[in-house]
């Protein structure tokens, strides 16, 4: 879990611009700064000041995302699932429900690799499960090369990383961890990244994360913030 949680730490200072679309090297070019962060609104997710974008990476998974989904359900929140292509091969069903019950379905990759790659395969599969095809992409890690971002476009895919995330992770995380961890990032426009699957994650980390969700929204309701999916967003063209 240690190399998991070392790479998405890392991954916050990875931003790859890349200089030109030929580019296959993965290299950290700039660092997760504000500044850097008010040039790429759209890339980590800025959206309508009276909104707050709720996202989760790496399911859909029958052991935790059906309760999350049952949670949502209650709190009458929509969100954006980043799925993983091998996720929604091993449970259809569930890759179907998250678009039944009104949520976004986005594409992660097939695996949880740092690839220069956007597996069509993957594409195709949540398409094929879910009914509907993905146009969000979230490279895992959010790790980002300009061969990526480009074999995204290609594929009709927008690259959204996040704004503000909750560390869910962990092995320490606690549903209190994650509220504290996003607290700093918490304004309005901001997207968030949790995560509904502890397949890349500390076994059980996944509670961590349901016990979050309805004091985080609960929270932004408080300031009369939106909580929704990213295509509610407002996200800049
Ligand atoms: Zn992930």
């Amino acid at each position: 879990m240690g190399v998991v949680s070392r790479a998405r730490r890392a991954s916050a200072g990875m931003l790859l611009a890349g200089a030109g679309v030929g580019a296959v090297q993965v290299a950290p070019l700039v660092s997760w700064q504000p500044a850097v962060r008010r040039r790429l609104p759209r890339l980590q997710g800025s959206g309508r000041a009276d909104h707050v974008a709720l996202t989760f990476d790496d399911g859909p998974d029958p052991e935790s995302t059906p309760q999350l989904l049952d949670l949502l359900d209650d709190l009458g929140v929509r969100a954006t699932f980043f799925v993983l292509g091998s996720m929604v091969a091993a449970a259809p069903s569930l890759a179907r429900r998250l678009v039944d019950d009104g949520h976004e379905v986005a594409l992660h990759g097939w695996h949880h690799r740092n690839s220069l790659l956007v597996s069509p395969r993957a594409l195709d599969t949540v398409e094929e499960s879910a009914g509907v095809r993905p146009d969000l992409y979230r490279p895992p890690y959010g790790v980002l090369s300009a061969a990526t971002a480009y074999a995204a476009r290609s594929l009709g895919l927008t690259t959204v990383l996040w704004g503000a995330w909750g560390a869910d992770w962990g092995v320490t995380a606690t549903p209190a961890s994650v509220l504290r961890t996003l607290a700093p990032d918490l304004v309005g426009g901001t997207t968030v990244l949790l995560h509904d699957s502890d397949c890349t994650s500390s076994p059980g980390s996944w509670r961590s994360t349901l016990g979050a969700v309805r004091p985080l929204v609960d929270g932004l309701r408080a300031r009369r913030l939106t909580v929704g999916a990213l295509g509610e967003h407002g996200l800049p063209v």
